[in-house]
């Protein structure tokens, strides 16, 4: 075997890491050479002042190149950067960043049971939000996964993540006149970003795995992410057809076929790579279905090793832990048996099994050779403990799986919950986070599970926390006003009507939000059901302004059709409605929604919301959240934090959608307008504040994803 391409003291790629940094710093002005190791980890992306070091080295530039550091450090001209390196203020700063991202002080806490530095947690997903220059990411899963990639990094938790390189990303989205959405894909060239590719002996490291009997040669490239090293594997090698080299072209591909192989890619791919790497994990952590095939190879490791079959697979199961997202029957994929053994056709030779045996562990029914094979069912049956992402998608998927445990009651089903959390440091705007900072205490971010903490809001004045959301609801405000403005100019709408619809959006009026993927659960439909009421209160003097935005899948067109709705509802509230669908949703849009929204909406059809999270960033900036009982929020909400529509369940959809829509607007107009604009002498709205206080103190410990990760780490992590 090759030598593994590890450094001293560091997981493998350390050295390839430094060398990308250091060709970079040679480009620069010797005093700017911090900069370039900074712009290789993404822990500068939620260090405090991280950002503004990037930024003041060419603000146009940093905008331009989309907040990537490496981007922006190889095209900054050469004024720009002699500026930059007589600024001894930035260099001071940069330094300290620097220090603080490259040389956190070590974890005090006792490591879970199995884990350590030489025994990581390896985190395998199909999708990772880390941030807005790294689009491998389509929605919450994604973000969800970089959430609990940095919280580990925080947390010093020794922790590898594995996942793919889709080197077209994912879809960028237009919508025409009549909001009907077109996408396209653009190249994302890993050079040009903070990643580089794992060498071995001076040439590139080379896994190679085999989809539809070929061999498929796989490159590795690395992100830091603090202190967690980001592996991605990429089909892109000049040793693939184009066939194997469209593998990992696009994240969620259209093609069932190209999705099974990025599943076979994922699952045996990282297994193969931590082998060449020589990385023996303490605990395997599947995020979602997508990698279950690593645990047949973790089995067939086993089998190399003299076990036998049954005995393999229950020694890799042991080493495994699952995360189930979805209680949406389609979101489950299954394949027909055949197109496995297709795909994978050496699966059960390498066992010496027949292959029903082996396709039997992803049927409900093993002796149903009719029955595909589901990627969740073969998680739950290759997993020592499997958890879904709220209490009420613990129930949810407790029920939906229960075939699967035959001589149990639904209670005894084998999958816990660990409700997700949001990570403070990246989705606190910075004016909320400045007010916390000085009322919270030193270090409050890593202890913000422990609800004490939180007491202190109650001292906060009435004044300084209305000031900071109003600064942070000004700050979206003028962002919505310049994204409204080009969407409509690109579509070509007249050139009265892009500044109409910039100068209806006010600075102090209630802003309500509404972001997240377009899929029809979501039911982005229920805003637009009842028009001339909704448009009322978007046209009042006193009424509010509503935010949208969201990506549909490409082939989903019943979600697409959501967003015609939402653009006949402007047109029929006229040039004063103040309502606006943003386009090309992703990870800034969604900072600047979740810190500057004062109310944000979720409407999920029950019970298909497993957790939600964008409610939880609303919350942590001190937005109120106005939601169906479904998901987190069905856990979270204690009657005064917030406000609630019913969370049942009921097969008449449209009885339930006339239903809600009503109580969304009852609630709109009969509460929450009201408290919003009952302002005092000063301006001031006390009651409303209040609640906001309220919501903080309740909600902060809980949508922490310090709370998510610990309970991850004691229930899941630890060895059992
Ligand atoms: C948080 C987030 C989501 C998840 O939204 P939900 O309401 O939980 O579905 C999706 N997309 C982006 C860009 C996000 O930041």
């Amino acid at each position: 075997m090759a030598q593994p391409p590890s450094a001293p003291g560091g997981l493998p790629g350390v050295g390839d890491v430094a060398r990308a940094a250091g060709a970079l710093a040679k480009r620069l002005p010797a005093q700017l050479a911090p900069l370039a190791s900074l712009a290789y980890n993404y822990g500068w992306s939620w260090a405090l002042g991280g950002d503004e070091v990037f930024a003041d080295v060419d603000p146009d530039r940093w905008r331009v190149c989309g907040h990537n550091p490496v981007r922006l450090l190889v095209e900054a001209d050469d004024e720009a950067l002699t500026r930059a390196a007589a600024n001894e203020g930035l260099i001071r700063r940069a330094q300290e960043v620097t220090d603080r991202v490259l040389h956190p002080p070590a974890r005090e806490a006792e490591l879970p049971a199995g884990v350590d530095e030489r025994h990581p947690v390896v985190f395998v997903c199909a999708e990772y939000g880390i941030h807005e220059s790294l689009p491998l990411y389509s929605g919450g899963l994604g973000v969800l996964a970089g959430d609990i990639v940095k919280t580990a990094s925080d947390r010093r938790l020794p922790m590898v993540a594995v996942g793919l390189l889709y080197r077209y990303g994912y879809l960028h989205q237009r919508l025409d006149v009549g909001g009907w959405q077109h996408e396209y894909w653009t190249y994302l060239d890993p050079l040009r970003r903070p990643l580089v590719r794992l060498t071995s002996g001076g040439r590139p490291l080379t896994v190679r795995v085999q989809v539809w009997g070929r061999d498929v040669f796989l490159y590795v490239w690395r992100a830091d992410i603090g202190g967690v090293p980001l592996y991605l594997l990429d089909s892109d090698h000049p040793d693939n057809d184009a066939v194997g080299k469209w593998i990992t072209a696009r994240l969620y591909d259209g093609s069932r076929d190209v999705r099974l192989a990025q599943y076979v890619v994922l699952g045996q791919g990282t297994i193969r790579m931590l082998e060449a790497m020589r990385v023996e994990p303490g605990v395997v952590h599947l995020n979602e279905g997508h990698a279950a095939l690593a645990v047949l190879e973790m089995a067939r490791q086993a089998v190399d090793a003299g076990a036998g079959f049954d005995q393999a697979v229950a020694r890799a199961r042991q080493g495994v832990v699952f995360t189930t997202h979805t209680p949406l029957a389609a979101g489950n994929e299954a394949y027909p048996g055949h197109e496995v053994m297709a795909a994978v056709p050496d699966l059960a030779t390498r066992f010496g099994v027949n292959q029903e045996r082996i396709l039997g562990l992803g049927r409900t029914w093993s002796e149903d050779h009719a029955e595909p094979v589901g990627l969740t069912t073969l998680s739950l049956r290759l997993s020592r403990h499997a958890n879904g992402v709220a209490a009420r998608h613990g129930e949810v998927a407790r029920a939906m799986w229960h075939p699967l445990f035959p001589g149990r009651s639904v209670d005894q089903v084998p999958i816990s919950h660990v409700t997700n959390g949001v990570h403070v440091p990246t989705w606190l705007g910075p004016l909320m986070r400045e007010l916390l900072d000085r009322h919270l205490g030193m270090g409050w971010i890593e202890r913000s599970a422990d609800p004490d903490v939180w007491a202190a809001v109650d001292a906060i004045p009435d004044a300084d926390l209305w000031e900071a959301r109003c600064r942070q609801r000004a700050a979206l405000v003028g962002y919505v006003r310049g994204r409204a403005s080009g969407d409509r100019l690109r579509r070509g709408e007249p050139l009265d009507a892009v500044r109409a619809a910039a100068d209806v959006f006010d600075p102090f009026r209630l802003t309500v939000g509404f972001a997240r993927r377009l899929a029809i659960y979501k039911r982005l439909h229920l805003l637009s059901r009842d028009r001339d009421r909704i448009s009322r209160l978007l046209r009042d003097a006193n009424g509010m302004q509503l935010v949208m935005a969201g990506k549909a899948h490409p082939r989903d067109d019943e979600a697409k059709g959501a967003v015609p709705g939402v653009f006949e509802l402007a047109r029929h509230g006229g040039p004063q409605a103040r309502i606006v669908f943003l386009e090309n949703h992703d990870l800034s849009m969604g900072r600047a929604l979740a810190s500057g929204c004062d109310v944000w909406v979720n409407l999920p059809r029950p019970p298909l919301e497993a957790s939600g999270t964008s409610g939880m960033k609303a919350a942590l900036n001190g937005g109120l959240n106005l939601s169906v009982l479904d998901g987190w929020w069905a856990e979270g909400y204690d009657g005064a934090n917030g406000w609630a529509i019913s969370g049942e369940i009921d097969g008449d959809h449209e009885a339930q959608d006339a239903r809600h829509a009503t109580a969304l607007l009852d609630i709109l107009e009969g509460q929450v307008l009201p408290l919003f604009t009952d302002t005092d002498s000063d301006g001031i709205p006390r009651r409303w504040i209040a609640m906001v206080r309220h919501s903080l103190r309740t909600l902060g410990p809980f949508v922490s994803s310090e709370r998510m990760v610990g309970e991850y780490e004691r229930r899941a992590y630890a060895k059992p």
